[in-house]
This record gives structure tokens, C-alpha cells and sequence, in this order.
């Protein structure tokens, strides 16, 4: 490391302050002190550069968040009876097939599922729509605020440039149906860039009165707001588990059946198929059509799991203790000077616990890695895998994105707006050079965890 005399000062202050911040909770003025649910992270203790520890504060939930301790511990629960489905004559067999049965049900009745629509596990939203993607029989419209994973899969596809405010983009939207058909409109619920919320039913209105679909890439939202496909009336939704607090591997694809069973299988192979002869093979229709091989058992009971931990904690609950936490985050934004938080539209009322900011001077890079390496606070600095709609609504080729959830609280969001405040003004503590992996500090003596 690079000792200068001034640095190693500030480095003396910063360990402080974050060993300090790092210890209790301060709260000042109101707020959710506790968080709403517990993550098998709670408590974690982090070292810091400079030998330290502080707790985690974790507001990169919306890339991945940490599992529920609930479903932690009901993956705990279930491993002894882990066993392959559908083959198995023993009883731990039979008992996982019927978990992953009754999982397949209580995902479907988490969603609004109809009688019929399939429930189709993948790996993960992308794959979700990817499947869909080789079902949909015509062309798909998208909007170009789309995360990749819902941009790029689609063969037939056409891009609408959203506008200024919702209004006028569903406006384009309408206009962009009504010229030309199409057989889907696959739509965010929720702009993974700034947690913006799309009008999920009002955009399903529009598709149907066109004559088109409409699926819903619902990573961000699932885990923040409930999705009802009857309430909406959509005709699909995809999600992950990683980001609805359930990482073990695992995502679906909730929806009508018809196109599904009139596409090829996903994936060629054994549970694809009715009978298979050497030049001929009898596929099967439903969601086995599409989940050949063995599926991931445990993803499967971890998301299922996780799905009625959020019903059980309430629609209501989630969304007034992110809404305190949404605020607090914005408002402590706008305050710091030479910050600018990234909008997609101007009436945009809704939005969830997520905040992408750009610089007026400086990297986002470097103070990410500062914000992680100095003060234990995980956040992301990117294009957030949408890179059309970043590149539109930022003067900046990167942005810092904070996000969070169910576990966080008001003193993780005020840890970050402090030590991001300090990082503005006073630069990191450390020295840090860049790399082809992003900014790294010159010298880590951060050990790494022991997990044996
Ligand atoms: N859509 C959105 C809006 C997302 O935020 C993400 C993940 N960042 C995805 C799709 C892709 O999710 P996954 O990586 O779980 O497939």
C-alpha cells in the first residue's frame, strides 16, 4: 500500500467512524429501526481495510438477496429427504415429489395462477423468458427500458423508446399496437435501473385491446410488491428466486398453457417425454414438456417457501416498511450535493426501494469499491444489464445503484448516505487503481472468510 501521510489519516478516521456506525444502531428522526424479516445475513460482521470490522450493510438486494432465515432453515429441514423425483420408488422420493408438487401449486396460488396455466420452473428469470420466447407465435413488443434478459431473447422483436412519463409512453405503446399487431407485450413491472413501477393492469389493457399478450418480467417486482395474473390479467410473469429471498438456483414461468404446449421442448430430454423410440418421440404437454432432467429440488421448496414467508409477513407490511425506507433514501440523495438520482419518467408514483445515482464529478466505480472496502457497504456501480435505457436517461457511462428489502433498515440507509457523503467531500481513505474486474484496492488485507 501507498502510505502517504494523509492518507493514512483519513484511513485512521474512516475505520473509526465505521467501526463506530458499525456498532449501534443511531436513529434520528422516524423510521423502520428493525427490519421486517430476518435474512440469514443479520449481523454479519465484515472487516474493512485497515483490520476493522463493521456490520454488512447489504443494499445490493436487487441483484441477489441473502435467503429468508426461514427458508434457510426449511432447506436445512428438507435435506435429509432429498431425494430425485418422479423415478424413485423409496419413500424420500415419493416425499420430494410431492413437496415439488405442492411447491409447483403454492408458487401458482402465490401468483393468481388460473385453472390451466402452467407453472414451469427455470433457473432463473432469464430463462423464464427465454422459454417463453420460443413459444410466443408472432412478434413482441418491448419497451427499451427493458432489463437484457427481456430485451434480448425474443426473435421477432420491436423496440419502443419510452418517453418522458408513463403517460406518454404507454400513449406510444398503444400507438405501436394499434399499427401493427403483435402477439405479446413483454413489459418490467419495475425498472431494476430505478425501482420505478410500471402500471402492470393499465399496460395488460392495452395489449388485450390490440389483440396482443402480455408478459410481465417480474424480478424486481415479485419480491417487493404481491403480483395477482387475475387482478392485472396478465397472461404470464417471470421471476427469480435470488432475488425474492430464496438463492438456491431457481426461478418460473407462470402462464397460459397453450403456446407452451405448442412449442418444442426447452430443453430434449428424459421427463420431456411420453415414449421415445429410436426415430420418434412422443413430447409431453405441461410444464414437464419443459423441465427435462432433474430439476433443482431445493431451489424449487426454497422459492416456494420464501413465497409464503411474504404472504405470511403481508402485502401491506412489505410495502409500508420499504416506503419508509424509499423515502429516507431519496431524500438523503437529493441533499448530497453533486449527486443526481437516474429517472426514467416524471409521473412516476410508485417506485421501489432501489436508487441508481450519477456524479457530477468522479467515478461511481471508485465509490463503490470505497463504500465496500472502507465502510462495509455493499452496493452495485454499473449499466445494470440495461444498457439502452441507461444510456438514454444518464449523462454518465455508469451509475451507483443502492437497493433494498425486507431486512434492511433506516440505519443501513443512513450508514450509506453518511459514508457516501464522506466519500464525495474527502475521497476514499485508501488507494485503489483500476482493473479489467473494476476498482480494486491496491493493497487488501481484508482476509477472506473461513467457511469450512
Ligand atoms: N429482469 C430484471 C428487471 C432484472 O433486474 C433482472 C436481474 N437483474 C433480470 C430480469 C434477470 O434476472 P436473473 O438474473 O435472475 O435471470
Amino acid at each position: 500500500m501507498i502510505a502517504t501521510e494523509s492518507t493514512a489519516v483519513r484511513a485512521a478516521r474512516t475505520t473509526e467512524s465505521a467501526s463506530m456506525s458499525g456498532s449501534t444502531t443511531v436513529v434520528q428522526g422516524a423510521g423502520v429501526t428493525r427490519p421486517l424479516a430476518e435474512l440469514a445475513d443479520a449481523g454479519l460482521e465484515i472487516p474493512v481495510l485497515g483490520g476493522a470490522t463493521v456490520r454488512h450493510v447489504n443494499l445490493d438486494l436487487a441483484a441477489s438477496a441473502p435467503a429468508l432465515s426461514v427458508v434457510a432453515a426449511h432447506v436445512v429441514k428438507l435435506l435429509p429427504y432429498y431425494s430425485s423425483v418422479h423415478r424413485g420408488s423409496g419413500y424420500p422420493s415419493q416425499a420430494t415429489t410431492a413437496l415439488v408438487e405442492e411447491a409447483r401449486v403454492s408458487v401458482g396460488r402465490h401468483v393468481g395462477a388460473r385453472d390451466g396455466d402452467l407453472v414451469v420452473f427455470t433457473r432463473n428469470t432469464t430463462e423464464a423468458l427465454n422459454l417463453l420466447a420460443t413459444a410466443v407465435p408472432g412478434e413482441t413488443v418491448v419497451l427499451d427500458i427493458e432489463h437484457h434478459a427481456n430485451l434480448l431473447p425474443w426473435r421477432d422483436r420491436r423496440v419502443v423508446v419510452a418517453r418522458g412519463s408513463i403517460a406518454d409512453t404507454l400513449a406510444a405503446l398503444e400507438a405501436e399496437l394499434a399499427a401493427r399487431p403483435a402477439a405479446l407485450l413483454s413489459v418490467t413491472g419495475a425498472s431494476n435501473v430505478t425501482g420505478e413501477v410500471l402500471p402492470i393492469a393499465e399496460l395488460a389493457r392495452i395489449a388485450h385491446a390490440y389483440g396482443a399478450r402480455i408478459a410481465v418480467d417480474a424480478a424486481q417486482l415479485l419480491p417487493h410488491r404481491r403480483i395477482d395474473l387475475v387482478a392485472s390479467d396478465l397472461d404470464y410473469v417471470a421471476f427469480s428466486g435470488h432475488k425474492a429471498y430464496a438463492p438456491f438456483g431457481s426461478g418460473a414461468l407462470v402462464g397460459r398453457a397453450d403456446w407452451l404446449d405448442a412449442a418444442p421442448a426447452f430443453l430434449a430430454g428424459g421427463g420431456a417425454v411420453e415414449h421415445v423410440a429410436v426415430d420418434d418421440v412422443a413430447w409431453k404437454t405441461g410444464a414437464d414438456r419443459h423441465e427435462a432432467g432433474t430439476p433443482n429440488v431445493v431451489g424449487i421448496l426454497a422459492l416456494a417457501r420464501a413465497l409464503a414467508e411474504l404472504e405470511r409477513l403481508g402485502d401491506a407490511a412489505r410495502e409500508a416498511h420499504e416506503a419508509q425506507l424509499t423515502e429516507r433514501l431519496h431524500e438523503g440523495l437529493e441533499a448530497l450535493p453533486g449527486v443526481r438520482v437516474i429517472r426514467g419518467f416524471d409521473d412516476a408514483d410508485d417506485r421501489l426501494a432501489i436508487a441508481t445515482i450519477e456524479l457530477e464529478h468522479g467515478s461511481v466505480g471508485l465509490v463503490a469499491a470505497a463504500l465496500g472496502a472502507e465502510h462495509g457497504i455493499s452496493v452495485r456501480a454499473g449499466r445494470f444489464c440495461a444498457h439502452p435505457f441507461f444510456d438514454r436517461v444518464s449523462t454518465r457511462s455508469n451509475g451507483l445503484r443502492a437497493s433494498l428489502g425486507a431486512g434492511s433498515t433506516v440505519d443501513d440507509v443512513d450508514r450509506f448516505l453518511d459514508a457516501l457523503g464522506r466519500l464525495i467531500a474527502e475521497g476514499p481513505a485508501f488507494e485503489y487503481s483500476r482493473t479489467p474486474g473494476g476498482w480494486c484496492p491496491v493493497t487488501d488485507d481484508r482476509p477472506r472468510p473461513v467457511i469450512d
